[in-house]
């Protein structure tokens, strides 16, 4: 492998390693932990070297750059889709995303489900931790909000639910957010049990979300470096 291949594989297994250290001291089994490689901004080049190093799991932000990587990597490559939906991409992010983990408004819900055919795919519910007032900005459903979106949601045929998702605020302490998911979702998860899934952890904080449950851990720059 070339330099840019040496560099790759031993920031992986770095990640690799604190996963399992971070599984082992939550007492959890690492299989249950879900890499996702996040590659936004980085060339299907790269996509590929982590894809021969035995990644499956790619995490992309935009449509179109995607599509394009997505088409250039071998089909078992499973891709999600982490960033803002717009409606009018939907139908072009169903026909290369594998998992969907920013869904937050039950109209792309319905246009989801009506897009797809045959095809499978699990959608995550994007919680917003930020406080309502100056919010961040980044989306997702308000907590108080979400048993009446998931109801709504419910009731739409064919829609696969798999569980939240949420980003860290930069204002408050990681792990009191990931514990407040893991806390949310307890709750719906008692009207909704198909919400196993828990996609939260970055490369600033992966540690803390495995410790509070993550099921999916999204992490780019750890990995790949800063772009
Ligand atoms: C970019 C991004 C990540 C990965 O962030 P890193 O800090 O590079 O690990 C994870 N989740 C979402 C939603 C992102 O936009």
């Amino acid at each position: 492998m070339n330099e840019r291949g040496d560099l790759i594989a031993a920031s992986l297994r770095e990640v690799k390693n604190r996963i399992q250290l971070a599984c082992q001291k939550a007492g959890r089994d690492p299989k249950e932990v879900t890499l996702i490689s996040v590659t936004k901004n980085f060339p299907a080049s790269d996509v590929q070297i982590l894809y021969d190093l035995g990644e499956r799991n790619f995490g992309e932000n935009r449509d179109q750059e995607a599509r394009e990587k997505s088409g250039a990597l071998p089909s078992d490559a499973i891709w999600h889709f982490q960033g803002q939906i717009q409606s009018k991409k939907l139908r072009s992010i169903t026909g290369w995303a594998d998992v969907i983990h920013s869904l937050d408004d039950v109209g792309h819900a319905r246009k989801i489900a009506e897009l797809l055919l045959e095809k499978s795919l699990p959608v995550f519910v994007q919680v917003s931790l930020d406080s309502p007032d100056g919010g961040e900005g980044r989306g997702g459903v308000q907590p108080d909000q979400l048993a009446v979106f998931l109801r709504e949601c419910a009731t739409i045929p064919g829609l696969e639910l798999a569980g939240l998702m949420a980003v860290a605020p930069l204002s408050v302490d990681p792990a009191d957010a990931f514990s407040r998911l893991a806390a949310i979702r307890r709750e719906v998860a008692v009207q909704f049990p198909q919400l196993k899934a828990l996609s939260c952890g970055m490369s600033g904080d992966f540690e803390s979300a495995i410790a509070a449950g993550a099921t999916h851990i999204r992490i780019g720059s750890s990995i790949l470096g800063s772009r």
